[in-house]
């Protein structure tokens, strides 16, 4: 089969390597969709996150086969892998990105997403599904999807789940003035969850305004561009001078952080979903002595796959206009330049390794 290996920081190659044979309890799916995800981007690019620097180790691997966020139909696996993921053979799953160690402190309290040794598709002891085929392992976890959505949309249920999670952290209120900012495949999935949550209103930021456009189409009452708008001010006046009472940063861009904390009232949550490539310089006496905020991370989409599947599945997410580009598994190094140009029309990329 056709696979795309990982030799190095920029060097992937497209490769035949064999098609894998599920061991006992193991799953065999044929990919139908992988999402590109800025992770995978900052992977190739060599950051220290993933490939390590004085101050950590190495967590990515050489030899891997990239991409965590895939939609698949199972074709092989003995009776107790199916009896285990609940799944009978010609179902399509989607599967968690991370492959919990089930013995870790973390995985043992039912916190698998903070799992110690963070083994994940793509990156780390499991290859991923930029490849026609891969295994889904016993400790995978495997979700159903209606073979209905077309194959990119239903991948978009990891970059979802994730969304989902930050805003189960963020704690939304009726009488809430949630502002989002970014309305990349993160952001609009923020939005999207937000909206969900039903805040009195739901404002967005993006520096591009077609974006901004998808963002009020995933359910944003009010947007903000701010290369053009003073944001504090704006939400000010949406506050009667207070400030919003929650914030979602999904741009990983540096400047939406103190953003942020000038544009929440005091006592306000701000729920940080981005990883950064450089370190964040503010006024950290924002969060103590002027607002005491609530400041709190989110990492992947725990315990909200389950959602995510189904607000795919009610058509409730405007997932064709966030599904901009669809690619053959040739075209890996195009798929990857699209998600690196973030002034470009892409959303969300996607391979398709048998269209
Ligand atoms: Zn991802
Ligand atoms: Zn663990």
């Amino acid at each position: 089969m056709s696979a795309v290996v990982v030799h190095g920081p920029e060097d992937y190659r497209l490769e035949e390597v064999d098609v894998p044979a599920p061991a006992a309890g193991e799953l065999l799916i044929e990919v139908e969709a992988v999402g590109v995800c800025a992770s995978d981007l900052k992977c190739y690019h060599g950051a220290a996150k993933f490939w390590g620097d004085e101050n950590r180790a190495a967590w990515a691997q050489k030899g891997i086969i990239p991409g965590h966020e895939f939609v698949g139909t199972v074709v092989s696996g003995d009776e107790e892998a199916l009896r285990h993921h609940k799944v009978e053979v010609g179902d399509r799953i989607a599967c968690e990105q991370i492959v919990p160690c089930e013995e870790c402190r973390y995985c043992r309290r039912g916190e698998y997403w903070m799992c110690g040794p963070h083994d994940m598709f793509g990156f780390r002891n499991y290859h991923g599904a930029m490849a026609q085929y891969t295994l889904v392992p016993k400790k995978a976890r495997a979700h159903k999807v209606s073979h209905d959505l077309k194959p990119e949309h239903a991948a978009y249920a990891e970059p979802l789940s994730c969304a989902l999670h930050a805003v189960e952290r963020a704690d939304i209120k009726f009488g809430d003035v949630v502002v989002v900012a970014g309305c990349g495949p993160i952001g609009l999935g923020l939005i999207a969850g937000a909206r969900q949550k039903n805040p009195m209103t739901l404002v967005a930021l993006d520096l591009d305004d077609d974006k901004l456009e998808l963002g009020r189409r995933c359910g944003a009452d009010v947007t903000f561009n701010p290369l053009k708008d003073d944001v504090v001010a704006k939400v000010a006046e949406l506050t009667e001078g207070y400030g919003a009472d929650v914030y979602l940063e999904g741009t990983g861009a540096t400047p939406a952080v103190g953003q942020g904390l000038n544009l929440l009232r005091k006592l306000g949550t701000y729920v940080e979903y981005s990883v950064f490539g450089s370190d964040v310089t503010v006024d950290w006496s924002i969060i103590s002595d002027d607002k005491e905020l609530n400041v709190l991370g989110a990492h992947l989409g725990p315990h909200c796959w389950p959602a995510a599947i189904k607000l795919l599945e009610q058509g409730k997410i405007p997932v064709d206009e966030i599904c901009t580009h669809q690619l053959g598994l040739s075209e890996f190094q195009q798929a990857l330049d699209l998600v690196a140009d973030t002034s470009g029309a892409s959303v969300k990329v996607s391979i398709l390794p048998n269209a």
